[in-house]
This record gives C-alpha cells, sequence and structure tokens, in this order.
C-alpha cells in the first residue's frame, strides 16, 4: 500500500505527479487550517506533509500517529516545534542553499531602495511632482564605500556580505553566533559584539533564524546605539525585532530609514505606522519570491520528503535526531 502525503503549499504539477506515482496524494488548500477537525481522519494515516507556513502543533502532531516526515517549503522553520518532532521520531526537512543567493538579492534590493529613495521618489514622479531638479532635501545616501553590519552571518548573511565588500566595496563586519574566519579572508570582513556593530554600520542587515535567543535581539537599546544616519534592513523574521522600538526609533530620528522584508504579525495590517512612513520601504516577505527559487525551493522539499518516505537520507535534515 502506498504511504499518505498531504501537501499544503504550491508545487508545479510535475512536482505533484512526481509524488503521485509514489504517494497517495491529499492536496489541502492554504487557507484550510491543517489542524481542523475536518482533517482529523486524514492526519491519523499520513505519514508525510510538506508544505510553507505549515502550523503544527504537538497537538496536530498527536493526531497524526504515523507521522515520518515534514518537509517545509522554506529554510526559516520556527513555525515548527522541532524538539516535539524529534521526541516522536519525526524528520523535519528544510530548503536551505537554493533560496540564499535570491534571499540575498531582495536584502540588497531594500539597501539600495533605503538608502537612495528609489520607492519614495518613484512615488514622487508617478504624483507629478517633478518639476524641475530636486534639491538636497530629496537626496539619498552613499552605498558604496560604507560599512555593512551583517547581525547573523550564515548562508544569507554571508551572500548579502559578498555582494556588498566585492560589488560596492563596502566594509563587512558581522556580529555572529560563531567566527567565521573563511569569510574574514575572503571578504575582509571582521567580527564584532553587537554592540559595537550598531554603533559602527551605516547599514545593519539582519540575518539570524528566529529562535528562543534572537527574539525581540533588536530593540529600543539597540536602535539607540546605532548612528541617526544609520539604515536598519531585516530580511529575516520580524520577531526578531521589537517594531514598536523600530516604528518609535524611524518617528523619532533615532535612525535615518528601514527596508522591511518581514513583520512581527503578517500580512502588515494596513494601519501599521510603517506604512505611513516615506523613509520606509516595506516589501511582502518576497525574500525567496522568484520563479526559479520557488520551483527550486519546492523541488527541494519534493526530494527530501520522497528520501525520507523510502528510507533514505534525505538532503536536508534539520533535526539528525529523529533518525536514532
Ligand atoms: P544560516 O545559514 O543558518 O545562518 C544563520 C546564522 O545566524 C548562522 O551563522 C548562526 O551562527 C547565526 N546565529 C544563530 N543564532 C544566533 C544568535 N543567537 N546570535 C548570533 N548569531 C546567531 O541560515 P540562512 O540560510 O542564512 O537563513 C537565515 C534566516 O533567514 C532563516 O532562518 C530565515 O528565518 C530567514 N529567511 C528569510 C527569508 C525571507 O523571505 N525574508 C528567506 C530565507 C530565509 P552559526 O554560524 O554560529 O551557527
Amino acid at each position: 500500500m502506498k504511504k499518505q502525503l498531504v501537501v499544503q503549499g504550491r508545487l508545479s504539477d510535475a512536482q505533484l505527479a512526481e509524488l503521485s506515482d509514489l504517494f497517495e496524494v491529499e492536496v489541502l488548500p492554504k487557507t484550510t487550517a491543517l489542524n481542523d477537525p475536518a482533517n482529523h481522519a486524514l492526519l491519523a494515516n499520513v505519514h508525510g506533509i510538506i508544505g510553507s507556513g505549515l502550523a503544527i502543533t504537538p497537538q496536530l502532531l498527536d493526531t497524526a500517529p504515523k507521522l515520518e516526515v515534514i518537509a517545509t517549503i522554506s529554510v526559516g522553520y520556527d513555525n515548527i516545534p522541532v524538539d516535539e518532532l524529534t521526541k516522536r521520531g519525526i524528520m523535519l526537512c528544510n530548503t536551505p542553499d537554493v533560496l540564499t543567493e535570491t534571499t540575498a538579492d531582495t536584502g540588497f534590493t531594500l539597501i539600495m531602495a533605503t538608502a537612495r529613495r528609489v520607492v519614495e521618489l518613484a512615488e514622487w514622479v508617478k504624483a507629478d511632482k517633478w518639476q524641475a531638479s530636486i534639491g538636497p532635501a530629496l537626496f539619498g545616501s552613499d552605498v558604496h564605500g560604507k560599512t555593512l553590519g551583517m547581525v547573523g552571518f550564515g548562508r544569507i548573511g554571508q551572500a548579502v556580505a559578498r555582494r556588498g565588500a566585492l560589488g560596492f566595496g563596502m566594509k563587512v563586519i558581522y556580529s555572529n553566533a560563531s567566527p567565521k574566519p573563511e569569510l574574514e579572508s575572503e571578504l575582509g570582513a571582521q567580527r564584532r559584539e553587537l554592540n559595537e556593530l550598531l554603533a559602527e554600520a551605516d547599514f545593519v542587515c539582519v540575518t539570524v533564524p528566529l529562535t528562543a535567543e534572537t527574539e525581540r535581539l533588536v530593540g529600543a537599546q539597540e536602535f539607540a546605539q546605532m548612528k541617526p544616519s544609520g539604515i536598519f534592513i531585516n530580511i529575516a523574521r520580524g520577531k526578531v525585532v521589537d517594531e514598536s522600538a523600530l516604528i518609535h526609533a524611524l518617528e523619532n530620528g533615532v535612525i535615518q530609514a528601514a527596508g522591511l522584508d518581514v513583520f512581527e504579525k503578517e500580512p502588515l495590517s494596513a494601519s501599521s505606522p510603517l506604512l505611513k512612513m516615506s523613509n520606509v520601504v516595506a516589501l511582502p516577505h518576497i525574500g525567496s519570491a522568484t520563479h526559479e527559487t520557488r520551483d527550486a525551493m519546492a523541488q527541494r522539499a519534493v526530494d527530501n520528503i520522497r528520501l525520507a518516505l523510502q528510507g533514505e537520507r534525505p538532503i536536508s535534515l534539520v533535526n539528525e535526531e529523529a533518525c536514532r
């Protein structure tokens, strides 16, 4: 008998066909809550779940005694209780590497857009306000030659830093759990304590995962340590930042601008003060959202779940301990 799979995320027809050849596949719309009682009968027999933004709770796991693997179509897995999975011997797979460069592109887009006031000025042109050459009130700030402070220096942080150092002649400083001597040689990057980095960087770009230690890592005290000309970029997770403190810092000139792909609560409410500020570029969590990258992420998740359910080692396994 074929093993059963639940899909709750975007897969191509070819990817769905690949899974359907091997498994019984049930596709659930994104609007359906996985833990809806209507899904209990389905979950009771399910061996694998694949999707993005999956709402996994211990209670849901209790209803799925045959579950062997969850394959999230994302690199971040802060929405999934990993310890609970491991305790039950359930594998968790994610999609690192294939989204690194695209997410770094998004980070650099935000650096350029905030520094050069691209969105604000493009809207100004569309509003027919361009009647004469602009003056200093609308000038931006240079990016090249400035200091880029990376908070988190893993795959994505390093890829943003490469763009800055090699493309824009930026000095790179970083704060990270462990030192990265290879990147210090490759890019001349220098490690700093977080407070030193905040005071020295022209651009502070956050790329740490959301964990118990990083939740609200950047708050009022941290913004106060940044330069008044400093620009804050977040492409990690909204909850790494105290959003009220960020709003206060932007409203009171504590920092100059912010480029944000992620927010405490998504989708961002239309009433958020962030949306009223001309010095904020807000994006709808598009870090990895290109056709090519989303397809590669989905394929990685398909490969992960196929291998796991066939008793082989998945490519990107988060909780090695679940296999023992
Ligand atoms: P990664 O390679 O694991 O890098 C994370 C880095 O953060 C690692 O270097 C790690 O240090 C460091 N770190 C972890 N906890 C820390 C702490 N408490 N203090 C200081 N440094 C800490 O992950 P990645 O692939 O770069 O992805 C990073 C995050 O970006 C993901 O978790 C996800 O939340 C987010 N993301 C967002 C989007 C988007 O759409 N905006 C897209 C992709 C990813 P070590 O090297 O010492 O372990």
